[in-house]
């Protein structure tokens, strides 16, 4: 081939991605969609950029983003540089008044300000929110033993919408609060879940750090691309899915069950994983609807 010719090529190749777009922008176009950010794609410096410029190219396409973050490793990180042991019940971290001060420091102060700066490179887009603010988050104990890690009680999304309202991206950490103020830790799957059924999201995406729901943890190959609610429940009675997943996909039957379009549980390791899975005809992770799956 000429080089004329492979260049052409290559032009006729870029201009055919953006129009395989072209039906998915017209689709989610004004829909608001809840996007989870944790793992890995959250502590890679360039990850973290190349997730930036998928919000913004999502916001500037006409979807309105919603960014919801965890935090576990770092306030882990932090509580060791302090000498502070963490000390865990089944999996859960258990949660003193230190603690929390300490999660909601690293939380609202430092993952949230991290976000936050790396979408506002591109212009003045974000804003970060606490689950206090506003009464975004109500929230109550969990279990007296585990101190003060909480559950979502509520949700009041007027700040968010107003935000969105503005051409804004929220950027939410997962900070509860009581009817007396106290400050709760509470899980961002399910905060990001909750959120995404308030706001009646079209989508409510995960990004994690595996490739998508498995049938086997051990074969990455047993990726489930499509499920729905009933045979999702069937996986967590049978205990295929352990850990960090459960919570997960907690949430995503919740929310699908009440409203939400469809759950996504996505790659974070992937650069640009929200863009493939948003506008191209590639399936991408693992997709939950409400509705049975054929
Ligand atoms: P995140 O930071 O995204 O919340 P988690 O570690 O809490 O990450 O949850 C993701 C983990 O869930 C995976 O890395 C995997 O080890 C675990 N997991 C358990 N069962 C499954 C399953 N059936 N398919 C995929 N992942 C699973
Ligand atoms: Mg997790």
């Amino acid at each position: 081939m000429t080089a004329l010719a492979s260049s052409r090529e290559a032009a006729q190749a870029r201009a055919a991605v953006l129009i395989e777009a072209l039906p998915y922008i017209q689709r989610f176009r004004g829909r608001i969609v809840v996007v989870k950010y944790g793992g890995n794609a959250m502590v890679d410096p360039s990850l973290a950029a190349t997730f930036a410029e998928d919000v913004v190219l999502m916001r500037s396409v006409g979807l309105r983003p919603v960014v919801v973050h965890g935090g576990g490793p770092q306030i882990s990180e932090l509580m060791a540089r302090l000498g502070m042991v963490p000390e865990f019940r089944d999996g859960q971290r258990v949660t003193d008044a230190e603690t929390v001060d300490i999660a909601r420091m690293v939380l609202v102060g430092k993952v949230n300000r991290e976000i936050v700066s790396a979408i506002n490179v591109h212009g003045p887009l974000a804003v970060g929110v606490s689950g206090e603010d506003a009464g975004l988050i109500g929230a109550s104990a969990r279990d007296p033993e585990l101190g003060f890690v909480g559950d979502v009680d509520s949700v009041h999304p007027a700040i968010l919408e107003r935000l969105l309202a503005e051409d804004l991206i929220p950027v939410v950490s997962t900070i509860g609060a009581d009817a007396s103020g106290q400050a709760y830790n509470i899980n961002a799957d399910a905060v990001a879940g909750a959120i995404a059924e308030a706001l009646a999201a079209e989508k409510v995406i995960y990004l994690t750090d595996i490739e998508g729901l498995l049938a086997d943890l051990a074969d990455p190959a047993s990726l489930i691309s499509r499920i729905d609610g009933a045979a999702l429940q069937g996986l967590i009675d049978d205990g295929t899915l352990t850990g960090g997943m459960i919570p997960k996909i907690d949430a995503c039957l919740h929310a699908v069950a009440n409203g939400v379009g469809s759950a996504h549980l996505l790659d974070g390791r992937l650069p640009h994983v929200l863009l493939l899975e948003l506008f191209s005809d590639e399936g991408i992770g693992t997709m939950i609807t409400h509705e049975p799956v054929a």
